[in-house]
């Protein structure tokens, strides 16, 4: 399961960094198997920056950015780190937020952050959860239909699937066939007659601090 991430367009990145002095983040996990933030997009970063007249005072992959060991990485670097004036990270923004917590440098994401996710075919990722806050997996034969289905629907298919697709795109499986022919393989086909009620977004984490107490 990764961080899915897309790199900034170039000009929002250049306009965000307030210095001329700048060190480069990047990430050996999900930035690195998105290729958005692994070693060879940091280097073509610093050549960007370097074209447009910016100077880099040095880089580093850090293996989980969002990980604590972050903090010992900008120790070890802090020589190079201190001749910038800003720290461009290029990961998830959990990975940004952690050099922040670590670094009183400027910091500066240069991805933007889209969703947890896993790889299915090379370079295509798919939403896993939305964290709802009420996991109906139970009852869709372990598919989220939130995530998955284009419409988000909880009691069954549109009506707009052509041939086991999504009537929004061909190149998608259609949620709900998925999950027909799922709970059908398993014999639990009779949980379709059971009525999800609406999703009661007021338990979902979005909108609010989340934490939660075992
Ligand atoms: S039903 Fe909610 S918690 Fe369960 S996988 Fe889907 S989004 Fe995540
Ligand atoms: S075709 Fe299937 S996945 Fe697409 S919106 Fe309709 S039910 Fe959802």
């Amino acid at each position: 399961m990764y961080t899915i991430t897309k790199q900034k367009p170039f000009e929002e990145i250049e306009q965000s960094l307030d210095d001329k002095k700048v060190y480069i983040v990047g990430c050996g996990t999900c930035a690195t198997v998105c290729q958005t933030g692994g070693k060879a997009e940091v280097l073509e970063m610093k050549m960007k920056l370097e074209e447009i007249g910016r100077s880099v005072t040095g880089w580093m992959v850090i293996p989980t950015v969002c990980d604590s060991l972050t903090k010992e990485a900008l120790i070890e670097e802090a020589e190079a780190v201190n001749k910038a004036g800003v720290i461009l990270v290029m990961s998830c923004s959990f990975g940004v937020q952690t050099v922040s917590r670590y670094s009183d440098k400027i910091v500066i994401p240069a991805l933007n952050t889209l969703f947890i996710g896993m790889e299915d075919t090379p370079e295509h990722f798919y939403e896993i959860c939305k964290q709802c806050g009420e996991c109906i997996l139970a009852l869709t034969g372990g598919i989220c239909p939130i995530t998955r289905c284009a419409k988000g629907l909880l009691n069954g298919p549109c009506g707009g699937s052509q041939g086991g697709k999504c009537e929004i795109s061909p190149d998608l499986p259609c949620a709900w066939q998925l999950i027909i022919e799922r709970l059908s393989k398993t014999g639990r086909l009779h949980k379709l007659e059971e009525i999800i009620p609406p999703k009661n977004w007021g338990l979902s984490p979005t909108g609010w601090v989340a934490n939660s107490k075992r």
